[in-house]
């Protein structure tokens, strides 16, 4: 199995480093062509208005779009939650809409305000969150399920083939939900 990670922004690496910690082989995607070598993606943080540009740029908003729609595995944190989101306010672009929820950007306030919490995650676990300008759900299709909440607010969630996360467990090396990210593209290669 190999894990794409986006690489055209924000915290690729630090993504490829977990991925390189549990044994999966991961490769940077920032072309078409790459991500035909892909099983899954995951969409890092970083800046999503940018993110959202550069996918545009790259000619891979299109083919992920698409691929999202037929089954293909996604994990998306923090500004890749705001990409694979239906809407972002304030609005980005274009949306991929992969997974049916509104997201507020950085609606935990300003870089000083990013903060750690410890969360229980629905299968998974407890897991350290790290909180940089975070967006927030504020709406969720009847199809998502939430897999972990902080303060009332839904922060890990998932629809179908789309896994998202808030937070960012790439910064603060937590590796179990890269690995049940792993486990729905064994899933999905089994069904
Ligand atoms: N606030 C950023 C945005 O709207 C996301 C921050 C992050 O990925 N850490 O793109």
């Amino acid at each position: 199995m190999t894990i794409g990670v986006l690489g055209l922004q924000g915290d690729f690496r630090e993504h490829l480093h977990i991925l390189e910690q549990l044994g999966i082989a991961g490769r940077d995607v920032r072309n078409p062509q790459a991500l035909e070598e892909v099983e899954g993606l995951i969409i890092p943080g970083g800046e999503s208005t940018a993110l959202a540009r550069l996918l545009d740029n790259s000619g891979l908003f299109e083919p992920i779009r698409q691929r999202g729609h037929r089954g293909f595995p996604l994990f998306g944190t923090c500004a890749g939650m705001i990409l694979l989101a239906k809407r972002a306010s304030p609005a980005l672009g274009r949306s991929l809409g992969l997974i049916d929820i509104d997201v507020a950007r950085n609606a935990y306030g300003r870089q000083i305000e990013s903060f750690e919490a410890e969360l229980e995650v629905n299968s998974i676990g407890r897991v350290q969150a790290v909180f940089i300008r975070a967006p927030q759900v504020i709406r969720l299709g009847p199809e998502v399920q939430v897999l972990a909440d902080y303060q009332g607010q839904p922060v890990v969630a998932r629809q179908s083939n789309v896994l998202v996360a808030s937070f960012h467990p790439e910064l603060s090396g937590e590796t179990r939900l890269h690995e049940y990210f792993a486990q729905m593209i064994v899933e999905r290669a089994h069904s």
